[in-house]
């Protein structure tokens, strides 16, 4: 193995996802294992600015694999969306002897990359960790599992209640400007209807299937809703719903923050050790700008340009799914 850099810096930067700590743990020890230094940047861009910068060990990342959150904090930074605030960044890297750079976070914290490393000669390999999976290019992101796992036992204790007492239940997930949460947690919970922001809703399809069923007085329905889809989140649904339904008993429960935190899934976890060690790799063998995927369980290097400016899509089967399987 070729040894292009000997500092490496890791930050976690954007939304939090469960699972970071796992991928932070599996840079740290794979650099110290290859004999690189590194250092933990607190708070994401914000930390290089600040020179909230520590040097790590092999026990500075002990007993973190199973905890959600992220032991090197996030925050999200006007000042690295400036120049003068790259130019600090690099200053601050190279008076420290950085020379590459570990970015776990969404697609933002990735178009943050592709600037700096567009101005400065630091290498950033990007790891995607972000909840929503709205990073074109790889199956999985770190923390998905877990947020559609929450919602999935959110959603059934919601069910219990509903079958109960005869109810319409709308339930929001996160996901302002992806789906997936709501159609992977709306599928394994066998909803009625998910509405997601990559898809039209034939709303008047709802409300005639809702009508049908106060008819036969069967009128128990589950709707999951991702917060950015057309109508603008469950509320608004739910107003929607109401003017036609007006007798009928509809509740919303928005999930929330709760599909952030927790203990990360295997998966999650799994995922998270494999692209920390092989974000580590990259550097090593003197790759630069990509992001570490996981297309057809085998590791990619994508270019971080290519995850920032592709938006996932939902293929019409997935639709089809939901459809026939509520039916
Ligand atoms: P996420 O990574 O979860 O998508 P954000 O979109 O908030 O989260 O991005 C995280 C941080 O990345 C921002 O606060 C900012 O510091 C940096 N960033 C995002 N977009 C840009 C950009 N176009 N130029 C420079 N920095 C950016």
């Amino acid at each position: 193995m070729t040894k292009k850099v000997s500092r490496i810096g890791v930050l976690t930067s954007g939304g939090d996802a469960p699972g970071m700590n796992a991928a932070i743990r599996a840079v740290v020890r794979t650099s110290l294992y290859y004999g690189l230094e590194v250092y933990g940047i607190m708070r994401g861009y914000q930390g290089i600015i600040d020179e909230d910068i520590f040097k790590m060990e092999g026990r500075s990342v002990a007993n973190i694999i199973q905890r959600g959150g992220t032991i090197l904090k996030t925050a999200r930074c006007k000042e690295f969306y400036e120049a003068e605030g790259r130019r600090k960044a690099y200053e601050n890297l190279k008076k420290r002897g950085i020379d590459g750079l570990v970015i776990i976070g969404g697609d933002g914290s990735f178009r943050g990359a592709v600037k700096f490393s567009q101005e400065y000669d630091i290498p950033c390999i990007g790891i995607a960790g972000t909840i929503d999976k709205d990073i074109h290019g790889s199956d999985y992101t770190i923390g998905f599992d877990t947020a559609v796992n929450t919602a999935i036992q959110a959603i059934d204790k919601i069910r219990d209640t509903m079958d109960a007492h005869d109810r319409i239940f709308i339930i929001e997930v996160m996901g302002r400007d992806a789906g997936y949460i709501a159609l992977h947690s709306g599928i394994a919970t066998g909803a009625e209807n998910i509405l997601i922001p990559e898809r039209k809703t034939n709303i008047k399809d709802i409300i005639h299937s809702l009508q049908e069923k106060e008819r036969r007085k069967k009128l128990v329905n589950l709707i999951v809703v991702a917060e950015g889809d057309e109508f603008g989140g469950a509320v608004e649904v739910e107003k929607i719903l109401k003017e036609h339904l007006p007798k009928a008993e509809i509740r919303v429960a928005i999930l929330g923050h709760i599909q952030r935190g927790g203990s990360p899934t295997g998966i999650d976890r799994l995922i998270a050790s494999r692209m920390g060690y092989h974000a580590v790799e990259c550097l090593m063998e003197g790759k630069h700008n990509v992001f570490v995927g996981i297309l057809n369980n085998r590791m990619h290097y994508i270019p971080l340009e290519k995850a920032v400016k592709n938006k996932g899509s939902i293929s019409e089967e997935w639709m089809k799914i939901v459809k026939i399987l509520a039916s």
